[in-house]
């Protein structure tokens, strides 16, 4: 089956076709500034040339019209008309605690998913909004939404309360749900399967150090924890999110800045992390490697603190798992940054981690980067959300 996954943003969509039998992506692309002057589509068959068009798009029905257009068109599309392609998945950023896994959309789950608006207000109504767009434009096409939240699902109650009025939990649901749900999920498996071993046996710990960044505790084949929270804010400390720290810093913030509650969301959200942290030397990794190498003092303060932080997500969800096997690096910087894996295994002596700089030095594949006498394996998974949401895609369209 030829699968269609969707992650719709607000002003942006991005796409894969994705062959269920091979498991290979047959083109892909992103629509840019969708609503707003200047939108762009990008379009890339695999193995062709990749192309740009600047055309309007209106609106994501436009959007999506424009993408099954170039996934048909006669001489660069990948498919000879929209009956090929078997469903669509796509991707949901808040399932609440109503979706603990992946399903088949209707009007009822439509209307769920709109509930859960309110703990996600910048990514589910954009959300919504493709889905729409979706189904106006392949109504006899089966579509599943696979959310971000629904694999930490499994965390027991007191890893996912806070220290706040109980009351708090029970009108607003107000709880850890953690995100990036699909990609600790692909990771943690494929770990148990490239070292031949039981998903259920293990005690495996994923960072996932990306853009955004989450660390999450994967034991016996469950999420039992996760460091992003209510949103995507808390935990470590990201491109440009501050994560944790103390909530009193908000309101001391709010009167030295004479700023009120959104401009300082906006400070945690958009300008702080490593961007912030740095002094604005960048929020990407590549320019912040560049700077250590240069004895930049920006840099070297950030990687280090950047990475101590990982290293005591690590050390807590160790100890929250009695024990830890398997310790996963992924996502943009976890599989391309060896010096923060350095950085970050320098802390994790009393695990018996020793790393392997040749094979930590390798991009691209799955791996190990200890030693084979090292207690705790680390492990570099290059993570894949698009095919594992094909994945469930054909899943439960094959069961419905
Ligand atoms: P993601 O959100 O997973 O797409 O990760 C994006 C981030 O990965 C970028 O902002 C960079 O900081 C980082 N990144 C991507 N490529 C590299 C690289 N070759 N070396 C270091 N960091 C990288």
């Amino acid at each position: 089956m030829k699968v269609l996954v969707i992650n719709c943003g607000s002003s942006s969509l991005k796409f894969q076709l994705i062959d269920s039998v091979s498991e290979q992506c047959l083109a892909k692309g992103l629509c840019e500034r969708i609503g707003i002057e200047g939108s762009m589509i990008t379009y890339a068959p695999a193995g062709g040339e990749k192309e740009k068009k600047v055309t309007p798009m209106p609106d994501h029905t436009e959007a999506i019209r424009l993408v099954l257009e170039a996934l048909t068109n006669p001489v660069t599309g990948v498919v000879k008309s929209l009956v090929e392609i078997g469903a669509v998945g796509h991707r949901v950023v808040h399932g609440g605690e109503k979706f603990a896994a992946s399903v088949v959309i209707d009007d009822e789950v439509m209307a769920a998913v709109e509930e859960c608006n309110d703990l996600a207000p910048l990514h589910n109504p954009a959300n919504l909004i493709g889905i729409n767009a979706c189904r106006k434009l392949m109504p006899s096409t089966p579509m599943v939404g696979v959310f971000d939240t629904a694999f930490h699902q499994t965390m027991p109650e007191e890893a996912y309360l806070y220290g706040l009025p109980y009351e708090y939990y029970k009108k607003y649901k107000i709880r850890r749900y953690g995100f990036h749900g699909t990609s600790h999920s692909y990771v943690s498996k494929r770990a148990a399967e490239v070292l031949g071993k039981k998903y259920e046996d293990l005690k495996i710990i994923v960072c996932h150090l990306g853009n955004g960044a989450s660390v999450s505790a994967v034991k016996n084949g469950k999420c039992v924890d996760t460091s992003m929270g209510l949103t995507p804010l808390e935990g470590l400390i990201m491109g440009t999110r501050s994560g944790d720290m103390d909530p009193a810093i908000i309101e001391f913030l709010a009167h030295k800045e004479g700023k009120n509650i959104d401009e300082i969301m906006n400070v945690l959200n958009k300008k702080s992390g490593v961007l912030g942290l740095s002094d604005n030397l960048s929020s990407d990794f590549r320019d912040l490697e560049d700077g250590y190498h240069k004895n930049n003092d920006n840099a070297v303060r950030t990687l280090k603190t950047f990475s101590y932080r990982v290293a005591k997500y690590i050390g807590a969800y160790a100890a929250a798992m009695n024990g830890v096997d398997v310790i996963c690096f992924t996502a943009g910087v976890g599989e391309n940054a060896p010096l923060v894996r350095t950085f970050v295994c320098e802390y994790l002596g009393y695990l018996g981690v020793k790393l392997d700089q040749e094979a930590n030095g390798k991009r691209g594949e799955d791996i190990a980067i200890t030693t084979s006498d090292s207690t705790t394996t680390v492990m570099v998974i290059p993570t894949n959300e698009e095919l594992a949401i094909a994945r469930e895609t054909v899943r439960l369209v094959s069961q419905a």
